[in-house]
């Protein structure tokens, strides 16, 4: 094994050169979704990273097969069973407030900055290069390999992976495989993410509106109504909200902005709900005996400022996943009706369906309607599975560290596919960059993922 591994290093050390000038290559390509044009489910900027790699892997030797843009496959040998290896393409939008262009692929310092270094451009291109190298070994006869070859680039991941949906529509699950798009040491589980609309007829002359996106924790809500301005103020400070509230008139009408702290919808207890505090306050402001009053009981009384569904009879909880967690994202007032909508991340020995006969038997009485939006069931893996084992074994190997497998609350490719799990390319202590100004991957890391993918590629081609 141990004269493989240096092979394996020496070919990566090799192709240094490639590997960050490709990883900076494809940060320039700005493939954020847009608009879909005819062949481009995600617009032109997707496809051109989806166009580049596929020349790329066709220098490099594999089999390509365009998915009609929403996916490409690249592949290697004739084993009916295969390694796989699943990336994405697209990037979140930059957003604001960087220091470097996030376009450019500039290397500094170490680094190669831009959107999708590390999420997940850089880990993608470490893994193909893994992946060639294990070719080009196996061509070579310097090994063998017991199981075919195939990489996947996704092009949908960052808005709910119809890339993925629509591609195992048309080609067969692998027999193992990773996704480079998590964390180190390896995600053996991934906790079920659920998304729900809570809602309500209600009249009344108001306006209401808070949150941009189910999964993550609202920053900021607004009302607008009829109100005395002095009593929104004094119900505020009796609240010690000051400092997260601001009120005044427009129109003729009473304005309160309540400001919390955003976070992952994973992570609630990270951020501060603007949507609580305004339903907190709304408790006291809102007087008249109507069904928006009801709505507003029900809000406090069942969520509040609860992120583990405890008051709506659903703290499940489990030894391998630990705590279901809820965030209230979104509310709006939409004509008559009042919409919340809710991200819950359930443990993996948890049934949807209890979750959902026991929100029902909450929101019984207060009139509310339930409307499923997503559910993606838990996956879970044994710390004994082979791929666990192999992929934990080569981490170890590389880096030393005893670290443990994972569970997340977040979600991968891995629930979109069957016998994949996400590895990498962050490790215990990072700085978290992902979807941030000023991304990067180091250069060292980089390099060593692919060291690391291409020994779990390897590893993985071999029957258990
Ligand atoms: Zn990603």
């Amino acid at each position: 094994m141990e004269d493989i591994k240096t092979l394996i290093d020496k070919e990566i050390d090799n192709l240094k050169e490639d590997i960050i000038a490709t990883t900076a290559q494809l940060i320039k390509i700005k493939s954020v979704e847009d608009k879909p044009q005819e062949g481009m489910p995600f617009g032109k900027g997707v496809n051109d990273a989806l166009v580049f790699c596929e020349k790329l892997c066709q220098k490099l030797g594999f089999e390509t097969k365009n998915f009609d843009g929403y996916a490409l496959e690249a592949r290697f040998g004739e084993q009916s069973e295969d390694v796989c290896v699943i990336g994405h393409l697209d990037v979140v939008p930059e957003g604001e407030g960087w220091n470097v262009p996030p376009y450019e692929g500039v290397i500094k310092d170490g680094k190669i900055y831009g959107r999708g270094a590390i999420d997940d451009k850089g880990p993608t291109v470490a893994a193909l290069y893994g992946m060639y190298v294990v070719k080009k070994l196996a061509e070579e006869g310097k090994i063998s390999l017991d199981r075919s070859l195939r990489f996947v680039f996704g092009t949908n991941e960052e808005s709910g992976s119809k890339c993925l949906q629509y591609y195992f529509k048309r080609a067969e699950y692998p027999t193992v495989g990773f996704t480079p798009d998590a964390d180190f040491p390896v995600i053996q589980g991934e906790k079920g993410f659920l998304v729900f609309e809570l809602s309500k007829n209600i009249d009344g002359n108001f306006y209401l509106e808070g949150g941009e996106r189910p999964n993550m924790v609202p920053d900021r809500c607004t009302f607008k109504g009829s109100f005395d301005i002095q009593r929104a103020k004094d119900i505020v400070s009796k609240k010690s909200l000051e400092g997260k509230t601001e009120i005044y008139e427009e129109d003729g009408m009473t304005v309160i902005k309540t400001k919390g702290i955003s976070a992952h919808g994973s992570l609630p207890f990270k951020g501060e709900n603007a949507i609580s505090y305004m339903f907190d306050i709304l408790q006291e402001l809102y007087e008249k005996e109507d069904e928006f009053k009801r709505f507003i009981e029900f809000y406090n009384k069942h969520i509040g400022y609860d992120v583990f569904g405890k008051n709506l009879n659903i703290g499940f909880e489990d030894q391998k996943s630990g705590k279901l967690v809820l965030n209230a994202g979104m509310v709006r007032k939409v004509d008559d009706k009042i919409v919340l909508t809710i991200n819950i991340r359930y443990p993996v020995d948890t049934k949807y369906e209890d979750i959902e006969r026991e929100i029902k038997s909450v929101i019984e009485e207060y009139e509310i309607d339930y409307k499923l939006i997503t559910d993606m069931p838990p996956l879970y893996f044994e710390k004994d599975h082979f791929l666990i084992k192999t992929l934990l074994d080569v981490y170890k190997e590389f880096t030393g560290d005893d670290s443990k497998p994972l569970v997340i609350g977040g979600g991968t490719y891995a629930r979109w596919a069957k016998n994949v799990v996400a590895f990498g390319p962050n490790m215990p202590g990072d700085e978290e960059v992902a979807h941030q100004k000023d991304e990067y991957i180091t250069i060292d890391r980089l390099l060593m993922c692919a060291k690391i993918y291409a020994n779990a590629i390897y590893r993985l081609s071999k029957k258990d």
